[in-house]
């Protein structure tokens, strides 16, 4: 349990946050909302200005926290392609993923943690900290808070300056952006099995709100791109589009970590292991989780609640299942056994459960491929794949 306040010492903040990036903001806007007062202090010298992920949002993060439609392009099916480039289409009638304007997208929530109260110092590193008198005390610039919360990422300063867990389980991903080009259907995310440029994972091909997102991500030696587009360059003509900017970064991928906490001290999102071992996503998690932190936070200052992070250790997914998944796919098949089972019924069904689980599904089929097929852009359609008239087979 957290110890009562120090009356003697009045601190800079109730609790300082490390990362504005997706949890660290998601949990400073709740904080604030709650009327906690919020530092939140980030290496960059703005929001956004370094993006390492391919921001793609499921559809319950965009409930999680009412995002601007400005800043998303819907994307309602997922063409898998089997090796040989062979390719199934799956969907969940009223189902879509997001592609994001991402950095567009943490200057908003930036502006609404700010909107809320929050204050955010950029340019301002986080080396190591201590307590003192009751209170978290920041090296350095010495600010201090009643409780500190680490969301600064995968390779968490946070974790290491109070001995916290660490992921050593990681997916290696990169990614380029090149400029639209109609030879990707928008309506899908292009989603590659291969054992060989993709081992543990896949490779893909996003249409966002205003490039192409291209990439991959491994679990074993390292990200070979140039390879990806080679293989898939006569489906898609990479050579003739534009290269508009890349990214790339690690992925934790073993779970939680624990521990999680320390006294006055949590760590959320990615430096928490809050990212889903089977699809490599952590942003739905780091809104939907961080916002909890939050919460529990204030609940414990302002209404005598539990210790915030016991409380959130109690509710958190264990991803049991999830972790087996990825297991499963560390194993890699051989391209052959891919390219024999993934167009088989059963795979097919199998591939949207993993895709779509239990989110939408309530449509008619018939309707949403009637709907999907009026949003096909002809040109699109020529290079990009088959016609959705053959979805209903
Ligand atoms: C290639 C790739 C593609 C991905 N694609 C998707 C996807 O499509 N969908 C999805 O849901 N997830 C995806 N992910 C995972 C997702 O990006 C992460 O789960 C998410 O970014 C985690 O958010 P976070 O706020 O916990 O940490 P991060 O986004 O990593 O942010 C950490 C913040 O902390 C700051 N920071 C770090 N160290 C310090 C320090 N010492 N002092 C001060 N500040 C510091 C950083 O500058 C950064 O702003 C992808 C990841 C990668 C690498």
């Amino acid at each position: 349990m957290l110890s009562t306040p120090n009356a003697r010492a009045t601190p800079d903040a109730d609790v300082i946050i490390v990362g504005a990036s997706f949890a660290g903001l998601a949990a400073a806007r709740t904080a604030a909302m709650r009327g906690l007062r919020v530092i939140v202090i980030d290496t960059l010298p703005g929001p956004g200005a370094r993006i390492h992920t391919t921001g793609i949002l499921v559809r319950e993060a965009v409930d999680e926290i009412d995002i601007p439609w400005r800043l998303t392009r819907s994307v309602p099916g997922v063409r898998l392609y089997a090796p040989s480039l062979r390719s199934v289409d799956l969907f969940a009638p009223g189902y879509a993923f997001f592609t994001t304007r991402t950095a567009g997208l943490l200057r908003w929530m930036a502006d609404e943690a700010e909107a809320a109260g929050a204050t955010i110092l950029w340019n301002h590193r986080f080396t190591g900290a201590g307590h003192a008198q009751g209170l978290v005390r920041l090296d350095g610039s010495g600010l201090t808070a009643r409780y500190l919360i680490g969301a600064d990422g995968a390779r968490s300063r946070v974790a290491r300056a109070f001995g916290l867990g660490r992921n050593h389980r990681h997916l290696l991903g990169v990614e380029l952006e090149f400029a639209p080009d109609s030879a990707v259907d928008a309506r899908f995310l292009h989603c590659f099995a291969n054992s060989c440029f993709a081992p543990g994972y896949i490779a893909w091909a996003a249409p966002g709100p205003d490039t192409i997102q291209v990439g991959l991500a491994v679990s074993r030696g390292r990200p070979n791109i140039a390879a990806f587009l080679a293989a898939t360059e006569d489906r898609f003509g990479w050579s003739r589009m534009k290269v508009v900017g890349q990214r790339g970064g690690i992925i934790p991928s073993g779970g939680l970590v624990a521990p999680a906490a320390a006294e006055r001290v949590m760590l959320i999102g990615d430096a928490a292991g809050w990212v889903s071992p089977a699809t490599g996503g952590g942003i739905r998690l780091a809104f939907r989780w961080g916002r909890r932190a939050a919460a529990l936070l204030a609940d414990h200052f302002q209404c005598g609640g539990p210790d915030p992070a016991e409380a959130l250790a109690r509710e958190l997914p264990r991803f049991r299942l999830k972790l087996m998944m990825r297991r499963l796919l560390e194993f890699a098949p051989p391209n052959a056994v891919l390219d024999l089972v993934l167009g088989t019924a059963p795979m097919r069904s199998l591939a949207e459960r993993v895709y779509f689980h239990r989110r939408g599904g309530n449509g008619d089929r018939a309707t949403f491929v009637a709907w999907l097929e009026g949003q096909r852009t002809a040109a699109g359609d020529e290079r990009g794949g088959p016609a959705t008239r053959d979805l209903l087979r």
